[in-house]
């Protein structure tokens, strides 16, 4: 067994395969190509192929598409429905409206629909037929630093063939240390490697919280017979119920190829109900008269779920380092009030392969050099996007019909609004303990909502969404103190992980009267981050499980 770890050098390393790092890995080749530079160009993904991990609601808005790959239709770029036609409703219990009236930045002419787990895939196809080295399954758990500890040089992938009690088996592969000139972080929302670079070099530190909304997609499959088939309504977006107007968060429903639709919520991680469970709140959402009726007679093809980096312009980290860029949703580059991030990915990593170039061209790899990259992105639409929705987010947690103060004075004012900045809260600080009247509440039993077709179970739900680890494996989910959950944590939030994550992964298991443990069944994760985020206790820790593990989407 050869245990010693090998060196795989690169001129450029690109560390996550969403459409950010991709967009960026493509536009470097042809910018190198163009300048005759030849460049080694790596890219890993931690998902057992491009696409396995990539979710999306998705509606896509081409601008940067257009500018990457111009004839991006003739090259078999992946469309599932060419126009998007708008409507909007507020949802009671059990009854709708038509909203007439949308703001502008909600429009969608122009955009499509896409499967993003389909996008990347293409877009990696792209970037392999210009040479750059994609490595599926591969899982960075660790940034390398140079000796004196102040550059970036690359990042260290993780040992495969582990057991459980951290042995190695007969399997054992060590991990590879992929050096670079200049390291491109593009992990997507909440990456693991960026959170150790804040925590060593302080991106984040003079910014506002990083704050997430979690969404629960699913493909279903709709019968030829079914009337929204043939309806004009390609895009629909909802508010209101389930989740009232104190939670952030709405409902989308999207139409796909063949008979598809995507169908979604999003709720938004500064939730104070410790017993809001957002599964549930989906469930609500599929039973409410007006989409119930359209999803009639359907099956579920796929289900999944991730969070989004809902913060916007005040979170957003430094974007250069000496040695390595942040990009896309790692760098808080979605932008919330269009309810959209690839297209804001795309032209980061885009802007990041520009800056990239004169760097390697003056031999100068530092912040000095690379923090041109912030400049670009703040000359580029992507800072007009941001900067006029600088406090939508936060406008959007205020409780009730304020909500709609600060939304209507932002609309006039181009975003200043009420305050600006308007602050944020972080997500894991605002649940609020629960009196011991309201104990009867939990986890009141979903059992009769299901026919595990078109309404199916979380694990059921994990079972569509693919997902699978290595069994024999160190527990990726590290619950700092475990006497914490069955003690503080039950009494004051009755134990929110049950709740808030989408995949069963966390139990509470009563093995005697009155005496709790919490059980992790880690093999189900779907690497959503919700639980990293939303714990109120900062107890658990999400880390990189063994690559090539977790959900294996393919058409969400
Ligand atoms: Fe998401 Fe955490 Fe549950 Fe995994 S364990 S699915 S990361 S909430």
């Amino acid at each position: 067994m050869n245990d010693a770890r090998e060196e795989l050098p690169f001129d450029i390393l690109f560390i996550g395969g969403g459409p950010a790092n991709l967009a960026g890995a493509i536009h470097l080749m042809n910018l190198a190509g163009e300048k005759g530079i030849e460049l080694e160009v790596g890219l890993i993904e931690k998902g057992d192929e491009i696409g396995s991990h990539a979710l999306s609601g998705a509606i896509l808005d081409p601008i940067a598409l257009e500018e990457l790959i111009p004839d991006y239709l003739a090259k078999g770029c992946p469309i599932e429905e060419p126009e998007c036609r708008d409507e909007f409703y507020f949802l009671t219990r059990n009854r709708y409206f038509n909203v007439p009236f949308t703001p502008r930045y909600m429009h969608n002419e122009g955009c499509c629909v896409i499967s993003l787990s389909k996008f990347t895939r293409w877009l990696a196809e792209m970037a392999e037929s210009l040479g750059v080295n994609i490595f599926p399954g591969f899982s960075g758990t660790g940034v390398i630093y140079s000796s004196d500890n102040h550059r970036i040089t690359g990042v260290a992938t993780g040992d495969k063939g582990i057991d459980k009690n951290s042995h190695k088996k007969s399997t054992f592969e060590p991990g590879v240390d992929l050096t670079a000139k200049i390291t491109v972080f593009g992990e997507g929302s909440r990456g693991s490697l960026i959170q150790e670079v804040d925590r060593k070099m302080g991106i984040f530190s003079d910014k506002m919280p990083q704050v997430f909304e979690t969404a629960i997609k699913e493909v279903i499959e709709l019968p030829d017979s079914n009337h929204f088939l043939s309806s004009d309504t390609t895009v629909m977006h909802t508010f209101g119920y389930p989740l009232g107007l104190h939670t952030k968060g709405g409902g989308f429903l999207y139409k796909m190829a063949k008979n598809r639709i995507s169908l979604g919520l999003v709720v938004g991680l500064e939730y104070e109900n410790p017993l809001m469970e957002p599964y549930r709140a989906f469930i609500q959402l599929k039973q409410h008269p007006l989409i119930a009726k359209i999803i009639e007679g359907g099956k579920v093809l796929q289900q999944g779920a991730k969070t989004l980096p809902a913060g916007g312009y005040y979170t957003m980290p430094s974007l250069a380092v000496d040695g390595a860029l942040f990009v896309g949703d790692s760098a808080s580059m979605l932008n919330t009030q269009r309810l959209k991030g690839i297209h804001t990915a795309m032209k980061s990593g885009m802007l990041a392969a520009e800056t990239i170039i004169p760097a390697l061209e003056e031999d100068d790899l530092t912040r000095r050099t690379l923090g041109k990259y912030e400049s670009k992105v703040k000359q580029s639409w992507i800072h007009r996007e941001h900067y006029a929705a600088r406090n939508f987010s936060q406008a959007l947690s205020k409780k009730g019909l304020l909500k709609f103060v600060h939304l209507g004075v932002q609309y006039f004012t181009q975003g200043k609004g009420v305050n600006d900045p308007l602050p944020i809260e972080a997500d894991h600080t605002t649940l609020k303990e629960m009196g011991d009247e309201k104990a009867t509440e939990v986890s009141v039993p979903m059992a009769n909502d299901f026919d595990g077709e078109l309404y199916v179970d979380k694990l059921t739900g994990v079972y569509l969404s693919g997902t699978q680890h290595v069994e024999d494996q160190p527990c990726h989910l590290i619950v700092q103190d475990m006497d914490l959950c069955s003690t503080r944590c039950y009494h004051e939030y009755r134990n929110p992980c049950t709740r808030f994550c989408p995949a069963q992964v966390y139990e509470m298991v009563e093995e005697s009267p009155g005496v709790r443990r919490l059980k992790l069944n880690p093999a189900n994760c779907l690497h959503c981050k919700t639980c990293e985020i939303k714990d109120p206790y900062n107890n658990i820790t999400w880390t990189c499980p063994e690559g090539g593990g977790g959900p294996k989407y393919s058409i969400t």
